[in-house]
């Protein structure tokens, strides 16, 4: 196996010699030139991607403080609406996470790592949790779908390409890829078929289960430095997961059967049953259970109804509502949009049964027209959309003004 220099991760047969830092760390000639021109010239040159990540700097013991998970909740408000309890699930282990990776050495205490599986229907915000918690704390994160993935030796992803997808996130920083967080997509799709059960995929799911067991888990890994199928020929990248916070999430349908057989309840609703989950109903629904057992933070979401879609438009940061408006207003056209049209537009997309994901096309469909028409009209200036325009009853009202006299 050949070192890598951690910045830039070329071979040390690329570099010509590495030098040696602490826990695995390595530097090239031409990273170290590089860093020292950065300290002398301040400002001028910063070759290496700028991330003040809370990882980084606590290898130079300038570490900036972890935020609590009251804050982190904070910040996780500002985008995502609603999922109060999921929200503060996922702030106190990601807050323990860090004080693991942080303290954990100096206790003398092995803490156990808190990966986290996230319940809940499509759409409903799993995967923008999932990065706007790696955004807040400022680690590199990624995102890998569990349906692509493979056994080794299979055609299709190895496991382990998943950790490439962090490290190409940091410009191949692999110290500070292995402090990052990855989620992990429709885990529910790789079950091996359980009792009674006929959804799931065949029995090569378990292979699967068992290589994500080891990285979930904390292991070296040898990752490809391209995708794909491991080659002989090419050197590894060696990554330590066990500082990696993996988040999985599943819709797992068809699991309120189990909960409801258990709990004596046969007709429970999908969302009802979701709360009363217990990691054994996983293993029954076809997670083996060594996996179940390294994903021991639960946390369900919620189905929006149309309320929470309303709000999901308006109220979140970069929220849709405040993007179309800014590409009206790049027009010079203000866009009102009526609460009884929004209303509307919720109604239409919950039909969809695909959460939030379904927003944008409806809004899309019904501004399509508009943003058709309004650039090369330059008397419009404002437009309001009203519950009868989404509904396709009345055009929505236009107002116009004298238009600007050309130059
Ligand atoms: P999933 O639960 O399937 O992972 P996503 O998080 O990918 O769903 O959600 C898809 C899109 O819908 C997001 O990019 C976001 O725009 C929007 N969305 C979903 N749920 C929420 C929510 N609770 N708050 C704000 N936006 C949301």
């Amino acid at each position: 196996m050949k070192l890598r220099c951690s910045f830039c991760g070329k071979n040390e047969d690329q570099v010509n010699g590495l030098a040696v830092g602490l826990k695995n760390a390595y530097i090239c000639k031409e990273c170290a030139v590089r860093c020292a021109g950065l300290a002398g010239k301040g400002q001028t040159q910063r070759p290496i991607k700028e991330r003040k990540t809370v990882a980084k700097q606590n290898g130079q013991n300038k570490r900036k403080p972890l935020p609590k998970p009251e804050e982190i909740k904070a910040i996780l408000d500002e985008y995502v609406v609603g999922q109060e309890q999921a929200k503060i699930i996922l702030s106190v282990a990601v807050y323990n996470h860090y004080k693991r990776i942080y303290y954990g050495e100096k206790t003398g205490v092995e803490l156990q790592k808190s990966n986290v599986l996230l319940l809940g229907p499509t759409g409903v915000g799993k995967t923008l949790l999932a990065r706007t918690l790696a955004r807040t704390l400022d680690v590199p994160f990624a995102i890998a779908d569990a349906t692509a993935m493979t056994e080794a030796g299979y055609v299709g992803e190895d496991v382990e390409t998943i950790l490439l997808r962090l490290i190409q996130d940091t410009d191949f920083d692999v110290q500070l890829a292995q402090n990052g967080i990855i989620y992990i997509d429709e885990i529910d799709k790789i079950a091996r078929k359980a009792d009674g059960m006929t959804t799931q995929r065949d029995a090569s799911g378990e292979g699967v289960q068992q290589a994500l067991l080891k990285i979930l888990e904390g292991t070296s890994a040898n990752v490809p430095p391209v995708g794909g199928i491991k080659n002989p020929e090419h050197d590894y990248i060696q990554v330590d997961t066990s500082n990696i916070l993996f988040i999985c999430g599943g819709s797992f349908d068809g699991l309120e059967k189990i909960v409801g057989e258990r709990i004596g309840k046969p007709d429970l609703e999908p969302a009802e049953a979701m709360k009363y989950v217990i990691p054994h109903d996983l293993s029954r629904y076809g997670i083996i259970p060594e996996l179940v057992g390294r994903l021991p933070v639960i946390a369900t979401l919620d189905d929006l109804d149309e309320e929470a879609l309303v709000r999901i438009l308006k109220e979140p940061k970069n929220s849709l509502l405040t993007q179309y408006q800014e590409l009206f207003r790049m027009d010079h056209v203000k866009l009102d949009m009526e609460d009884e049209a929004l209303l509307a537009i919720a109604r239409e997309t919950t039909e969809k049964k695909i959460g939030a994901r379904g927003l944008r096309g409806v809004m899309e469909r019904v501004l399509l027209p508009l943003m058709y028409k309004s650039p090369s009209d330059r008397s419009i200036e404002t437009i309001t959309v009203t519950e009868a325009a989404v509904l396709g009853e009345e055009e929505p009202v236009i107002l116009r003004g004298e238009p600007p006299v050309a130059q």
